[in-house]
């Protein structure tokens, strides 16, 4: 590969989806790093576009998860953290609403997600019978409904440009078209080969960082493991992949309604426990354009097509509550893949950690960050910054 020149940075910060850049931007505008150099490196040829632009784009309000999951404290954090945000940098957001909706014989399940709602520390969701659910939308078909004020919807591409532009604004560099190819370990930190490839141009690019994070998404595990091969290198006798979770790929995929969009606000069937996922709920964009989606699927790699087949199973699922859905208007539009931990008989959680347990407390990876990551991005940011602190 010839002789590369080697930078010196003091953070690397490994993808520029929602998570990298709102780690950048929040460590940007905190004095203690107003003098280090941070770069965020991404592969692709800008920033947010995988499953960071794969997604609803619904800021959630903690309802679901775990009590005491990193997913619940975070989401109710990161929500608030995400409102101020919009009204601060004026990112198009909308706190529309959400109706949680039951069939018949499916209230109990309903009260059991409004208690661990309030578990979670969601304190104002009403329940709304089926009289009044007819009068706010009519072309609702429930017995029953638990209704979110907290809940809306975000413009996220907006919402990450402004990251973005905020922390290039106190110095960042993004560096994108830079995929991270190896890291190797040295005395004072990570030395890590990079190929630069603007479809024009393709070349090697070595640096230096005292500090890494790990917000490569789908790619953390495969970014962690080049670290922890270093560390079994270096000690042939400890098994440092073993400390890795392990990762499930569960893709979702969405259908755009031509049809006209009769709601006013977000409309979500029970969740699938099994599945770890929402349910095919309808959502609105800020346009006001009406989509259904994200199904759950187990997949074993990345594969970001729409089956159009899959209208039909479509159309039967969203009928339950919107009966009156014209199949043939439902459109093939696109896909995200969730990244599921393998846990044992619990959800899937976020996990934020340094790996002071491998010695290496200036590496800070972040796994599992799928849904409500965009919503908890902001909280999550704030979570690496005090680990930062813990340990420089
Ligand atoms: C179907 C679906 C629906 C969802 N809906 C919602 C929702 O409504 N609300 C909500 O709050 N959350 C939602 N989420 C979750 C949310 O989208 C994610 O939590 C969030 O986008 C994760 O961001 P990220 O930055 O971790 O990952 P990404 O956006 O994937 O960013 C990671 C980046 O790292 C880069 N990268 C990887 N490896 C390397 C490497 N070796 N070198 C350089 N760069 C690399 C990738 O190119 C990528 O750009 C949803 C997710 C899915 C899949």
């Amino acid at each position: 590969m010839g002789t590369a020149k080697v930078d010196q940075f003091d953070i690397v910060i490994v993808g520029g989806g929602v998570i990298g850049l709102a780690v950048a931007y929040q460590l940007s505008r905190n004095p203690a790093y107003a003098n280090k150099n941070i770069v965020i490196l991404e592969r692709e040829k800008n920033f947010g576009m995988q499953t960071s632009s794969r997604n609803s784009e619904v800021i959630h309000a903690g309802i679901y998860y775990a009590t005491e999951s990193l997913k619940a404290e975070l989401c109710l954090k990161g929500r608030e953290l995400l409102y101020d945000y919009c009204l601060r940098f004026e990112i198009p957001h909308a706190r529309i609403g959400k109706l949680i909706v039951a069939q018949s014989g499916q209230e109990s399940t309903l009260e059991a997600l409004e208690k661990k709602a309030i578990e979670n520390g969601v304190n104002n969701l009403t329940t709304i019978d089926h009289a009044l659910l007819k009068r706010i939308e009519p072309a609702l078909a429930a017995s029953s409904a638990l209704f979110s004020p907290s809940t809306g919807i975000v413009d996220s591409h907006s919402y990450m440009q402004s990251l973005l532009t905020n922390a290039e604004q106190q110095g960042v560099i993004f560096s994108r078209s830079t995929s991270v190819e190896s890291i190797k370990l040295e005395d004072q930190g990570f030395r890590l080969s990079t190929i630069i490839d603007d479809g024009r141009l393709r070349q090697p690019y070595a640096l230096r960082t005292k500090i890494l994070i790990n917000c490569a998404g789908l790619g953390a595990l495969n970014l962690a493991a080049m670290v922890f091969d270093e560390l079994e290198i270096a000690d042939s006798r400890l098994q440092w992949s073993h400390a890795l979770p392990e990762q499930l790929f569960s893709k979702g995929s969405y259908f755009d309604y031509t049809g006209r969009n009769p709601f006013t606000h977000l409309i979500y069937p029970l969740p699938d426990s099994e599945k770890d996922a929402l349910g095919i709920h309808a959502t609105i964009d800020l346009s006001g354009a009406l989509r259904f989606g994200p199904d759950a699927e187990w997949y074993e790699h990345i594969d970001y097509s729409v089956d159009p087949t899959k209208a039909v199973v479509f159309a039967r699922s969203v009928q339950q509550y919107f009966p009156t859905l014209d199949p043939f208007k439902l459109k093939p539009g696109y896909a995200g893949i969730r990244t599921k931990l393998k846990t044992e008989g619990t959800p899937s959680d976020f996990v934020i950690r340094n790996e002071d347990e491998a010695g290496l407390p200036h590496l800070i990876n972040l796994f599992g960050i799928d849904s409500p990551g965009l919503t908890s991005s902001l909280a999550i940011a704030g979570r690496v910054e005090s680990l930062l602190a813990e340990t420089t």
